[in-house]
């Protein structure tokens, strides 16, 4: 009998279950990942919750970490090293499309072209023991860096493209609003842009991990103007850039008026991400192969602060 591996899915509303199916045997110029960490997000749970429909059973998981298993014909051991820690980019690229040829990757639009037969059901695969991925889907990983950490290297990745994006120069303030994961990264990588940070954030537990995390000031929009907060802890300017992690559209309202006159910038497009739902996750989710020297750090390893050791935050 074939060998067989477990994977979690999604098979009912509010329902996973832990399913066997096939373990998938890499074909030409693919690598099989042993998958030793996956993250969920907001994505998973919205599928979980029906909130976005998915044709059952579903299998999520797209922030994934592992090791190198097996490789298949045509790629070269050497280059593929058995065991090796690697990190995955879970959706696809053509290479040839409008986005692809613009580096932008993210914004393919040939997902449907991505080679899924190796899967027992529909989904992205990352709650599976084993995936099989493209040599341009990995990332490789350092030896000592833990690969609960190293599955982060994805939401990380979303988080650098709009910092990119956010242009943050030294000094310059920022306001991260939410405190999510999304939320908390900012703040990390704001930090080590030299910005000072603001957090706004109604949850407790959340502006004290951003206050531990490097924040600079934390304030509760629900028991003031989170807007003229802002404003009169900037001079009266507003902030150089704001970066709403939150998919509600009176937060985007209030993002914008935080603004300082001359600059803006925001993670995605908040006022269309809560009609977008799910489907704004798309529009942003390309790991960048090339990440700013200064990030590229805390992600191999090398820089580990205190703060970034891992916490569970629980679901609500
Ligand atoms: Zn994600
Ligand atoms: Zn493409």
């Amino acid at each position: 009998m074939a060998e067989t591996m477990k994977i979690v899915a999604i098979t009912g509303d509010h329902e996973a279950s832990v399913i066997e199916a096939a373990k998938p045997e890499p074909g030409k110029g693919q690598i099989r990942m042993r998958v030793e960490g996956c993250a969920l997000c907001t994505f998973e749970q919205r599928m979980f919750t029906g909130v976005v429909p998915v044709p059952l059973p579903f299998i999520g998981g797209h922030e994934v970490a592992g090791y190198i298993d097996a490789i298949g014909e045509g790629l070269k051991p050497e280059n593929y090293p058995i065991g090796k820690r690697i990190a995955a980019r879970t959706f696809y690229s053509c290479g040839h499309c409008y986005g692809c040829r613009h580096d932008e990757g993210n914004l393919c639009v040939n997902g449907s072209e991505q080679d899924k037969s190796w899967m027992a059901y529909p989904g992205i695969g990352g709650l599976e023991q084993y995936m099989l991925i493209k040599p341009d889907m990995l990332f490789f990983m350092n030896d000592d860096l833990p690969l609960e950490k190293a599955c982060f290297a994805e939401p990380l990745a979303c988080v650098l493209n709009s910092i990119e994006k956010g242009r943050i120069e030294i000094g310059d303030d920022v306001v991260v609003i939410g405190g999510g994961i999304m939320g908390q990264l900012h703040v990390m990588c704001s930090k080590l842009q030299g910005a000072r940070v603001i957090m706004s954030e109604p949850d407790e537990a959340r502006r004290q991990l951003a206050a531990e995390l490097g924040a600079d000031v934390c304030i509760n929009p629900l028991e003031c103007d989170a807007v003229e907060k802002v404003k009169e802890l900037t001079g009266g300017n507003g902030a150089a850039v704001v970066f709403n992690t939150t998919a509600v559209s009176a937060v985007a309202q209030q993002a914008i008026g935080m603004v300082a006159a001359s600059r803006q910038a925001h993670r995605g497009l908040p006022e269309l991400a809560a009609q977008l739902r799910g489907r704004h996750h798309r529009r942003r989710l390309a790991v960048r192969p090339q990440l700013p020297p200064l990030l590229r750090r805390p992600l191999q390893g090398h820089h580990r602060p205190r703060q970034a050791r891992l916490r569970r935050l629980r679901y609500r």
